[in-house]
């Protein structure tokens, strides 16, 4: 599923019925466009169609429901760690090149030892033999100082 097939999908969850203009609205695309992303959902079964044309009638379907149910659970999934980060913004952690915890996921600070969401001990992490924190760590360096 596209992102923005489940955009459209959702839209429709919150509708319940609506044509393709109300689709095109939340995509910001085209009317044709629109089309394309609800005749795929429809062909999915994801969506009844009430009346076929270029502006479409589409009737999300309960198989459809449980799809935006399903795709929402993943993502509180993958986004429930993050919760300190969100709090603080997350261009901003990135910015300020913190961490990862390699546990859960969660936003930790360099001078932090112990991961704030899981209790990971977090020590230890300069010699941390993985590659990616070698390399993360590696480039906030080089950004610090150009010539090293
Ligand atoms: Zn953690």
């Amino acid at each position: 599923m596209t992102p923005n097939e489940k955009k459209a999908l959702v839209k429709f969850k919150e509708i319940r019925q609506g044509n393709t203009v109300a689709i095109a609205g939340t995509l910001r695309s085209t009317i044709n466009y629109a089309g394309e992303v609800c005749k795929k959902l429809h062909k999915m079964g994801y969506l009844e169609r009430l009346l076929p044309g270029q502006f479409a009638i589409y009737k999300i379907t309960p198989r459809g429901e449980e799809q935006v149910k399903k795709e929402g659970e993943a993502e509180r999934e993958l986004k429930e760690c993050a919760i300190g980060a969100e709090e603080e913004g997350k261009e901003a952690i990135e910015e300020k090149g913190e961490y990862e915890c390699s546990e859960c996921g969660a936003a930790v600070k360099e001078e932090d030892t112990e991961c704030p969401k899981c209790g990971t001990i977090l020590e230890g992490y300069e010699e941390e033999p993985e590659e990616e924190m070698t390399e993360r760590r590696r480039s906030s360096l080089d950004s610090g100082s150009p010539e090293s």
